[in-house]
Order: structure tokens, then C-alpha cells, then sequence
């Protein structure tokens, strides 16, 4: 009988322990978010991060901007936030407008408050296994949710499907730094069945719905579904194929309610964690 990987409940769970935590301090973390684009879905996104961070009494900021933003101002405005210190958290919401230069932005974030985990000191701590300041919040909350289930990760194959730089790539370093032996696969890969049909798990993140069909998987894998997909009468679907797939599968997630409030819960996480290195705590 398949057990569902509930993000829901183990979001809560963790956002709960965070609001208790944050009661007792007199100085409250605090969250500051850069929204330099203008797509719904990261509008959607941006405001969820807000209201998360305001429900469990956390400080934030939304700095939005329209299209005449130029990439000086939003250089300007990551040095001030940098030299804040009582700013915890800087999150700039990719993509940015296309004009801007997305790499030097987030380069530019201080490692020690990049609560999202992009930037290059980052992403090469977590690639040496060395201590990031924080680790991406796909990527760490979906090994929190494997954990939550007792779920073992070492020794275990782990296929990752989806090569981008907010998932796909630093969940292979994460998963190996777990003792994983993990495969990334692509949109170029060839024969992708026969490598997901090896997987004890398997996860993926493409965009693409019914990707992964239940002929894909092995009997008693877990699946772990991070695609977002809008379907044109508003519901969101995955890349997996649920109905089929969870008939075969040991433990799956649902989408929604799966990847998604435990990326969420992991920023919180990461804001929180980044306020006690810089209080000494
Ligand atoms: P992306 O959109 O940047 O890239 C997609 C990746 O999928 C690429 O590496 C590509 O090679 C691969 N791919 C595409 N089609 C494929 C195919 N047919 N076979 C094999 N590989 C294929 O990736 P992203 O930004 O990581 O987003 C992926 C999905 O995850 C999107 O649906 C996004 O909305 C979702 N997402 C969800 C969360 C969450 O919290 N649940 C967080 C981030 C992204």
C-alpha cells in the first residue's frame, strides 16, 4: 500500500517549531525579498514567502519593482540590504526581468545572508560538503521530507530528473553528501526509462507533465514529484503520472501538497538558521 510524502503536515509541523522559537526572541528574524519580474506565478510565490514569514512572526520586506528597474539600482539596493543588520535573509525571485543580469545579481548577495543557497560560495560549499550558510530550499526540503518518513538515502540509487541549477544540481550534490548513489538525467539523456526503472528514488523536476508514467518506475520506489505545472482550467499537475504510479510506488507525493510547502518551511529554515549564525547563537 503506497504512503503519501505529505509536505502539508510536515511544512506545518516545522513552521509550527519555528513560531514557537521566534516567540521567545526579542529580536525577530528577518526576510528580505527582491521581486524584479513581472510573472504571476512568482508574484504568487513572493506573497506566499511573506505571509509564511509574517504568520510565524518573522520581519520581511517585498521590494517590488516594474520593468524600468535598472541592474545599478538593484546593485545598489543588495549592497544596502548586505550592510543591514537587521536584515537576516536577501531573495532576489528568479527569473528577473530579461535586461538584468541574473548571475551578477546573486553573486552578489552576502553568502552569509543568501537564504536561497545561489550564490557560488554557497553552491561550492554544499558541492565540498563544507557547511553552506545555507542550502537551497528545494533540494533541502525534500530530503527533510524523505527524513520526516524515515526514509534511508545511503546506499541508495537516487535518480534525479531535471539538470537546473535550483533543483536538479545541488539535489545531486545533497543527496551524495547523504551517501546517495546518484544519477542526473536531462532532457538529452537517451533511453531515460531504462535508467528511472533502476531507481530505489526517484525524483523529478521538469515541467513536464506525464513524464514519468508508472512503466517507469521499479515496484517500491519512492517518487518524489517537484514539477509545477498551470493546466489551462487553473489545477496544478506534476511531471508524474499519480493515479498510475501510486499504484507501483513504496511512497509518493501528491502535487500540490507535496515539494511545494516544504520548499517554503526550508526558507523559513534557512531564515532562521542565518539569524542565529549572525546573532552568535
Ligand atoms: P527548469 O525549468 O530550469 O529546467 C527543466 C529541466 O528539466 C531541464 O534540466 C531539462 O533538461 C529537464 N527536462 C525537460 N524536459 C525533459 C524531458 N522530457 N526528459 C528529461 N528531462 C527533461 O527546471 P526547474 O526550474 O528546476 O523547474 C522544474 C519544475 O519544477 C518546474 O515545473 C518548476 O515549476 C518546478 N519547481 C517546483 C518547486 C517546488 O517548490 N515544488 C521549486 C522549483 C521548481
Amino acid at each position: 500500500m503506497v504512503q503519501i510524502l505529505d509536505g502539508k503536515i510536515t511544512a506545518t509541523k516545522i513552521l509550527e517549531g519555528l513560531k514557537q522559537k521566534t516567540s521567545t526572541l526579542s529580536k525577530k528574524p528577518y526576510l528580505a525579498v527582491i521581486l524584479a519580474n513581472d510573472d504571476d506565478s512568482s508574484k504568487i510565490y513572493v506573497n506566499s514567502k511573506e505571509k509564511t514569514s509574517n504568520s510565524i512572526g518573522f520581519k520581511s520586506c517585498v521590494y517590488r519593482f516594474d520593468k524600468n528597474i535598472t541592474q545599478g539600482e538593484l546593485i545598489k539596493l543588495i549592497h544596502e540590504l548586505n550592510q543591514n543588520p537587521d536584515i537576516n535573509g536577501v531573495l532576489v525571485q528568479l527569473p528577473l526581468y530579461s535586461h538584468l543580469d541574473e548571475n551578477q545579481i546573486l553573486n552578489l548577495i552576502d553568502p552569509k545572508k543568501d537564504v536561497d543557497g545561489f550564490n557560488p560560495i554557497n553552491i561550492g560549499k554544499l558541492n565540498s560538503n563544507d557547511n553552506p550558510y545555507a542550502v537551497c530550499c528545494t533540494p533541502k526540503g525534500i530530503v527533510n521530507l524523505l527524513r520526516a518518513y524515515n526514509i534511508e538515502l545511503a546506499g541508495k540509487h537516487a535518480v534525479v530528473v531535471g539538470r537546473s541549477n535550483i533543483v536538479g544540481k545541488p539535489l545531486c550534490s545533497l543527496l551524495t553528501n547523504e551517501d546517495a548513489t546518484v544519477t542526473l538525467a536531462h532532457s538529452k539523456t537517451k533511453n531515460l526509462k531504462a535508467i528511472t526503472k533502476t531507481a530505489d528514488i526517484l525524483i523529478s523536476a521538469t515541467g513536464t507533465t506525464n513524464l514519468i508514467t508508472s512503466d517507469m518506475v521499479k515496484k517500491g520506489a519512492v517518487v518524489v514529484d517537484v514539477g509545477i505545472v498551470r493546466m489551462p482550467n487553473g489545477k496544478i499537475k506534476g511531471d508524474v503520472d499519480f493515479e498510475k504510479v501510486k499504484n507501483i510506488a513504496s511512497f509518493i507525493t501528491p502535487v500540490p501538497g507535496g515539494v511545494g510547502p516544504m520548499t517554503i518551511a526550508s526558507l523559513m529554515e534557512n531564515t532562521f538558521e542565518l539569524y542565529l549564525k549572525q546573532n552568535g547563537i
